[in-house]
């Protein structure tokens, strides 16, 4: 029955991470998983993540291994909520505030979020296909294409000077998407490009999904990441959510890299309704509630539990905000260092785009080709788009890493 399964793609960046654990060279660098390493070079727990996890141990509020809801903890999802869109933060206990037009319910992670996205909006808005950046997360192809909906491409990226190309996404977005479509738009920090409109730029792509009739799916993956400041990074969410007319529409929100909760899976999905009728309501929940039933049947609770714990304390929060500062502006000050490095050593070619793009990623520039050979003459692991994870970056490689540009980029 098996001899004829299709052949696959491999994952790159677990490939590459799985390529990079078996590389023994001493100077070999990470630039590819997206994920935060300290300038030590290793990955990072937060601290007030071990501090909650220990208070949560001694409670023993973290030893019940009992299910959660299916549709979720609620509270853990009044804290998601009002982390989205809410123009205020810290939003400590009891302030939380309930909008009948926002269903929620809690998925695995962000990934299972897009999923559930994907496969709620096939079956009920069934839509002719969902647009998405020209590029975008990998990920988000193989999602769409697996719950039956073909994804089709808006241009996003300028190659010529590695820049936003703003009147290019939207010509061919009010040329060529019909009433109905989905779109896909990455909330804050972009991934791959490290390219996010400004708010002038979100609120024409807003004006046109609701002149247009998109059905706007937006991806918040790195919410904190790009400013360090949470409510500025859901500027784009909350512009959508207050928008007049009122836009239907949904949001897939990930803890993984803002609360550095990668492997626990802590993450929701957000239906935002107009007919916020009991009957509505209770309709889009219990369709949502079985699509989980089905896939998964409840969330994991772990992560969610302290992303709870840590949102619903007004201290707590101005910790993790202390942490998610001290994150973005390494990354921002190791953006500097690798531009002033790189310029230092006359590297043919600009590289300003690197101090100018935002986020986790920065898209270099650099050719498959270029990338190979800093991959195996180097040691040094980037993705063949010539993504690389800024955070892999660090006071003690980052001038190798510049030298190895420079000599692939002269050669
Ligand atoms: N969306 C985007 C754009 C991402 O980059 C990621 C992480 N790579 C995710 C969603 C989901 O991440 P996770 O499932 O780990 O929360």
């Amino acid at each position: 029955i098996f001899s004829s399964l299709p052949e696959v793609e491999k994952d790159e960046v677990f490939d590459l991470l799985g390529q990079f654990r078996v590389d023994v060279h001493p100077q070999r660098v990470n630039l590819g998983a997206g994920v935060y390493f300290s300038d030590e070079g290793k990955s990072w727990p937060l601290e007030v993540v071990g501090k909650v996890e220990k208070a949560l141990h001694e409670q023993q509020a973290i030893t019940r291994h009992d299910y959660i809801p299916i549709e979720g903890d609620d509270q853990f999802l009044n804290a998601a909520r009002d982390l989205l869109f809410s123009s205020t933060f810290p939003n400590p206990a009891g302030k939380q505030t309930s909008d009948p037009r926002v269903v929620s319910v809690q998925t695995v992670s962000g990934t299972g979020a897009n999923h559930i996205a994907a496969k709620f909006i096939a079956s009920h808005v069934r839509p002719r296909c969902v647009w998405v950046s020209d590029p975008t997360w990998a990920n988000h192809h193989v999602i769409w294409e697996f719950a039956g909906v073909t994804p089709r491409t808006y241009p996003y990226y300028n190659n010529e000077d590695c820049t936003l190309n703003f009147t290019a996404m939207l010509d061919v977005l009010e040329k060529e998407s019909q009433p109905g479509d989905a779109i896909l738009l990455h909330a804050c920090a972009h991934n791959p490009t490290g390219l996010d409109p400004t708010q002038e730029q979100w609120v024409a792509i807003a004006e046109l999904c609701s002149r247009k009739q998109l059905f706007p799916v937006l991806d918040n993956a790195y919410q904190g990441f790009a400013s360090g400041d949470p409510v500025q990074d859901s500027w784009a969410i909350r512009h959508f959510y207050n928008h007049q007319p009122p836009m239907e529409m949904c949001v897939a929100q990930s803890f993984s890299k803002s609360f550095g909760l990668y492997g626990q899976r802590a993450g929701a999905f957000h239906l935002i309704i107009n007919d916020t009728s009991e009957s509505t309501r209770g309709k889009a929940l219990g369709n949502l509630a079985q699509l989980i039933r089905s896939e998964y049947s409840v969330a994991p609770r772990y992560g969610s539990t302290i992303v709870k714990a840590i949102l619903e304390s007004e201290s707590l929060s101005r910790e993790w905000l202390a942490e998610l500062q001290l994150m973005s502006s390494r990354i921002r000050s190791m953006r500097q260092a690798l531009y002033d490095e790189l310029t230092r050593l006359g590297t043919p070619g600009s590289w300003k785009h690197i101090t100018e793009q935002i986020g986790m990623f920065s898209y270099t520039g650099l050719s498959a080709a270029e990338v190979e050979v800093l991959r195996k003459e180097y040691h040094i692991y980037l993705l063949a788009s010539g993504r690389a994870s800024i955070a892999g970056l660090n006071s003690k490689n980052v001038e190798y890493v510049a030298s190895a540009i420079s000599a692939v980029r002269s050669r």
